[in-house]
């Protein structure tokens, strides 16, 4: 039985990466620490670690493109991953988000945050072990095998959306401001931005397709979920 939740750390250098896993081994983690994205793969072929640390500048392969890649394999889909970035500019923390990432985390942070974001992702995921099916507009999230169909054929949502749908799916017919989705979906996390409901709504219609329409846009207000669907202009 495992005693520690496992976090799977990809810093390339050195220094860093031993900062975090002395601080992950004092936050009661246990880390595996590896350099770049082959050994990174490996690692996660080996056993599958409960958070992903991914710093965004590896050599050879990306962090952008191996949290692509990992949200592409069913193997890791569902494993929360922090990108630690250096850049602070919105536009490259949209595009980690946009390529999987649950969260990211600027260079310098303090260990007390990362802590905490680490944290947060994990209690994210313990609801999420009870079994009811939600239904609405052709919609089925099973939240005990993780699966969305719409009109019978399977959907890909991320971790985050998922808990965003099934969120929405339970409180249809309702407006939910920005503040509120994150309150219930993120809990208490006061490090995440209004914004970041905004980038996991995107992800969430995108895996939708053509049930996208379900999840609406109300001007001023926030989101909300409505099977009277219309055909919607953002
Ligand atoms: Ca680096």
């Amino acid at each position: 039985m495992k005693k520690f939740p496992r976090v799977l750390v990809v810093e390339d250098e050195p220094a860093i990466a031993e900062l975090i896993a002395v601080n992950l081994r004092h936050g009661g983690f246990e880390p595996v620490c590896v350099e770049d994205g082959d050994a990174a793969q490996r690692a996660l072929d080996a056993v599958l670690p409960d958070v992903i640390l991914l710093d965004w500048m590896l050599p050879g392969v990306s962090g952008l493109q191996l949290a692509r890649q990992w949200r592409a394999q069913p193997r890791s889909k569902d494993v929360p991953i922090l990108m630690l970035t250096a850049r602070g500019d919105e536009p490259d923390k949209i595009t980690g988000l946009d390529a999987g990432a649950d969260d990211y985390i600027t260079k310098p942070f303090s260990t007390q945050e990362l802590l905490a974001r680490i944290r947060a992702v994990l209690r994210r995921r313990a609801p999420e072990q009870v079994r009811d099916t939600v239904a609405a507009g052709g919609l089925v999230l099973d939240a005990a095998t993780h699966r969305v169909h719409w009109r019978g054929e399977p959907l890909q949502l991320g971790p985050t959306e998922f808990r965003l749908l099934r969120y929405l799916m339970r409180h249809p017919e309702r407006v939910h401001s920005r503040a509120q989705l994150l309150d219930k979906i993120w809990g208490d996390h006061v490090f995440i931005e209004e914004r970041t409901v905004d980038v996991h709504v995107k992800r969430l219609r995108e895996a939708l397709g053509a049930a996208a329409a379900m999840v609406e846009t109300v001007r001023g207000a926030g989101y909300r979920f409505t099977v009277q669907s219309s055909p919607q202009n953002e």
